[in-house]
């Protein structure tokens, strides 16, 4: 029986007004529609047909130029065409309406890149990154989603995965003759082999570890007592007047965050309410929001007055610091007591630290002193080594799947040619880790999960 697939249709372009707005419409034999809409024209693959976009009556709705991508040389595989329109959205949403009315159905976010996908156009790397290029919040971010959609992060896993195979085939051909089996993979040197595969993929590991760290960015909390310089920090660190810097303590009462790029790093920062005990009701849904930004944030930037030292209350905001989170102490306003900046590490002997965060900068959020030394020590705790050539944009998703790739690895290391089966076993779970990368063996459910995080349109 022939599978029907439906063809689907989807404003591709920004909603709102522009110059120039695109349907996409993809399924099986398009020519009929693409004919109905242009009014009896038929369109040649690949080149621009400037046309009226015609109703069912045959009255115009808009003009453009329609493209048809005939299957499978399409970004789906499947026939595709473009409609280029004028990008108003009465005049889009008429044209999608024509598209329906002519069989098309609503195309769900994702289902351009995921027909795309099961068409063997891309593979599911390289479909997570048209959202990752989409979604780039840096010029690094975009050249790196760039460089994965062209398929070289798929090419370090394929390259590993290959090897890993004829490790297998290896190991698994000497199953079946287990009185020499120890002998053999000796002469074939597996041991060797399989070291030289935890190299590479410890390769691999540590470029997409970089890879998140860009896709990803970073979460900064400040927490500190009212009026050590929070929001002045912030509008330092940001450049512009984002939050309300006053004299009066508690004039920030709502978490307020900003996004600074750091290197190409997105950092997301958020200025806490004080998080200190109150009554006030406002300030009290503030302090809770600032907590949960405590529970997902990767570094908090605890604020210290050096002369007041803490008080009980400063004490009772740093008990809500989780302990897991790195910690950098900022004494601030160095301009008034006449010391210079500089950063400072646990065991220095000039160090004073009240907090006993590893790290220790001296600055002014006032005079800007200092703040350079501050953005190289959070570009430095996440472990940012700055864009170098070759490096992708990588998700936790594919960290996670090579990391687990890594202990399987370890675990076949360990076991050794004891058991050999087992080996073979860990090796072929290595391998199944590799493959969920790629989408070679990914369940249904985690397509769905990262599809539907696209765009519509995509
Ligand atoms: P927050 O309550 O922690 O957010 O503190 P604010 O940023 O609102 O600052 C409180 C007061 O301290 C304001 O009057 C700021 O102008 C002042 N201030 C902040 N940073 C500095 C600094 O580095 N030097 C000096 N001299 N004053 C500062
Ligand atoms: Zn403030």
């Amino acid at each position: 029986m022939m599978e029907y697939i439906a063809t689907i249709a989807a404003i591709a372009t920004a909603p709102g007004r522009g110059g120039v707005g695109v349907i996409r419409l993809s399924g099986k034999n398009l020519l009929p529609i693409a004919q109905s809409i242009s009014g009896g024209k038929t369109p040649e693959p690949r080149k621009a047909l400037y046309t009226d976009f015609v109703d069912a009556n045959n009255q115009a709705i808009d003009n453009g130029l329609m493209l048809y991508f005939a299957a499978p040389a399409s970004f789906t595989g499947e026939d595709v065409i473009e409609l280029q329109g004028h990008g108003g959205p009465v005049v889009m949403n008429m044209l999608l309406e024509r598209c329906l009315q002519l069989g098309a159905r609503l195309a769900e976010p994702g289902e351009f890149t995921k027909r795309a996908f099961l068409n063997n156009k891309l593979d599911l790397a390289q479909a997570e990154s048209v959202a990752d290029l989409i979604d780039a919040s840096s010029q690094s971010a975009a050249r790196m989603a760039l460089r994965s959609l062209k398929g070289s992060f798929s090419t370090h896993i394929h390259a590993l995965v290959d090897n890993l195979i004829n490790l297998r085939m290896l190991v698994e051909a000497t199953l079946d003759f287990p009185e020499e089996e120890i002998d053999f993979l000796e002469a074939a040197d597996a041991r060797g082999k399989l070291a030289r595969l935890q190299d590479e993929l410890d390769n691999v590991l540590a470029q997409a570890t970089q890879g998140a760290i860009l896709r990803e960015g970073m979460n900064v909390v400040l927490v500190g007592a009212p009026n050590v310089g929070k929001s002045s920090l912030l509008n330092a660190l940001a450049g512009d007047d984002i939050a309300i810097v006053t004299d009066i303590a508690g004039t920030t009462r709502d978490t307020v965050r900003e996004q600074i790029v750091l290197d190409g790093v997105p950092i997301h920062i958020i200025d806490t309410a004080g998080l200190r005990e109150t009554s006030d009701i406002v300030e009290q849904m503030g302090i809770e929001r600032s907590y949960k930004a405590l529970q997902n944030a990767d570094v908090a930037l605890i604020l210290i007055d050096p002369i007041e030292g803490i008080n009980a209350k400063t004490a009772s905001i740093l008990s809500m610091v989780p302990p897991s989170l790195k910690r950098i102490e900022v004494q601030n306003k160095i301009d008034l007591r006449g010391e210079s900046a500089g950063v400072f590490y646990e065991g220095e002997a000039e160090r004073a630290s009240v907090t006993q965060a590893s790290t220790l900068i001296k600055l002014s959020a006032k005079s800007g002193e200092g703040l350079s030394l501050l953005r190289e020590e959070l570009l430095a705790i996440i472990g940012w080594q700055g864009e170098s050539e070759g490096l992708f944009l990588a998700r936790t998703r594919h960290l996670n799947a090579l990391k687990m790739a890594k202990t399987e690895l370890e675990n076949a290391s360990i076991n050794g040619y004891d058991n050999i089966e087992l080996l073979a076993e860990h090796l072929r779970l290595a391998q199944e880790a590799l493959n969920e990368i790629t989408g070679e063996f990914t369940a249904d459910d985690l397509l769905g999960v990262i599809f539907s995080r696209f765009c519509i349109g995509k």
